[in-house]
């Protein structure tokens, strides 16, 4: 899974216009968790990692843990409220403005350097907490946005209230057992649509980091979502069609009907999705359609996004899904215009040696066991994929016990992200990615390795 090289660069040095771009205009962007199911027991592709001595770090990240979890216990009832009031209070993609103010307050109060209304979103920030001098960076992210009509939805109140935690945890063992470095924790807007750390990435909000790594709640059984897997990569545009309006039945031949392109280019698709790979995604939405049955309809709209394994493949899918819908265009005569509403999402790459410190740290202080399936593509995407193109990048999925079958996206599962549960298992969590993150500022030969895997060496 380590050859994308040559496209982690290309991707770095593309240039983007997203951010010349209303922030309001953008389309939906669907991410975050998939269904697993699909996913093998058997840990995968952890031997051909580069190397370390991990035993020998094990009595510094034992007295670690120990410091991280006075910290969070001392901080759970606080940070537990910072999760249940975003919850109760769920916001937009770039409208997260009470949880970006709650947030940096907080942080503010804990003493950290805090920048808000950064990389030309109103509600992105940055806070940051130095120690000594020279050592190495690790960054956390912060989402905070819900999805429309169901609310957190996806958990990303858990998310920002794990950020924090992991955030403060590494501080706190940073101060006790005197280890250089920064931590850098970024309040990043928009990962439901918008693609909110592509912009900041762009502006170079992640420019210091060594490593960042965020965690992400997901359903229960049997989802199976104590799991590091890759994520796919996410193109989303809309399909306009223009025809001609006319009186549908005193004379229906002079107009062109763009309902019926629009009707053909779904089920286009449809036809389209038999054949495309298993864990490939298509999956849209007729947006406008018509205003009256007794006028032939001038103008409708879908918008759509795609998914696939890599970026390069995701081109040619798109190839594809553009046809069927230019196809629906000529069988009707209406004009066709094609619109890309975010930036595409480069599929997510999780380091293995962090994916796999995570796992032993979940293992060895919660025994949860975290499976490991690192080149088996899950069903979801996510905008922290682009990091994951400019530096080692961690993305554990964790579970919070929502009802059987229920999953992200959906009301049940807004339900269960702010309930007792699931706070615990955010705080666990994110003690496993501080341990994690520690180990990358204090131990040179892990930071080493890690880095290594990245470039691929
Ligand atoms: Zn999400
Ligand atoms: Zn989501």
């Amino acid at each position: 899974m380590w050859n994308c090289l040559s496209k982690r660069k290309q991707f770095k040095e593309e240039p983007g216009n997203a951010e010349q771009r209303d922030c309001e205009e953008q389309e939906q962007q669907e991410s975050c968790l998939p269904t697993y199911l699909e996913v093998d027991a058997t840990d995968s592709h952890t031997n051909t990692l580069p190397s370390y001595d991990r035993a020998n770090f094990e009595p510094v990240a034992d007295r670690a843990a120990g410091v991280i979890e006075r910290t969070l216990h001392m901080e759970e009832s606080v940070l537990r409220e910072l999760g249940s009031t975003i919850h109760q209070n769920p916001e937009l993609a770039f409208r997260e403005h009470y949880a970006a103010n709650t947030l940096t307050h907080f942080m503010q109060g804990r003493g950290w350097r805090v920048e808000r209304g950064i990389c030309g979103m109103e509600t992105a920030w940055k806070a940051t907490f130095s120690r000594g001098i020279g050592g190495r960076t690790v960054g956390f992210n912060a989402e905070m946005d819900a999805l429309p009509g169901i609310g957190h939805a996806c958990g990303h109140n858990l998310i920002a209230e794990g950020a924090l935690a992991a955030a403060l945890g590494v501080a706190a063992a940073m101060a006790e057992m005197d280890v250089s470095g920064r931590v850098l924790l970024l309040g990043t807007p928009a990962e439901e649509r918008g693609g909110g750390k592509i912009r900041m990435l762009r502006h170079g909000a992640y420019k210091s980091a060594d490593a960042m790594l965020m965690i992400h709640p997901g359903g229960g059984a049997p989802y199976k979502t104590d799991l590091i897997s890759p994520m796919l990569a996410i193109d989303s545009f809309s399909a306009e069609y223009l025809g001609k309006a006319a009186h549908a039945a005193l004379a229906p031949h002079e107009g062109i009907n763009a309902l019926d392109a629009a009707i053909l280019a779904y089920t286009n698709i449809n036809a389209l999705r038999q054949q495309t790979k298993p864990y490939e995604r298509v999956h849209g939405v007729i947006d406008t359609a018509g205003y009256s049955p007794n006028v032939i309809p001038a103008y409708s709209c879908l918008r759509y996004g795609v998914r696939s394994a890599t970026l390069a493949e995701l081109v040619e899918l798109k190839r594809r899904v553009v046809a069927c819908l230019r196809a629906a265009a000529d069988a009707t005569g209406c004009q066709f215009v094609l619109h890309d509403t975010t930036p595409p999402h480069p599929e997510l790459r999780h380091n293995g040696l962090l994916a796999v410190e995570y796992a032993a740290a979940l293992m060895r202080r919660f025994g949860t066991h975290v499976q490991l399936a690192l080149d088996v593509p899950g069903g979801a995407s996510t905008d922290f994929g682009a990091v994951t193109y400019a530096m080692p990048g961690l993305h554990p999925a964790y579970e919070i016990y929502s009802q059987e079958g229920v999953s992200n996206h959906t009301a049940e599962f807004a339900r269960c992200t702010d309930t007792p549960i699931a706070h615990r298992k955010t705080l666990e969590a994110a003690t496993g990615v501080a341990l994690t993150a520690f180990r990358v500022l204090c131990d040179d030969d892990f930071a080493s390795a890690v880095q290594s895997e990245f470039h691929g060496e």
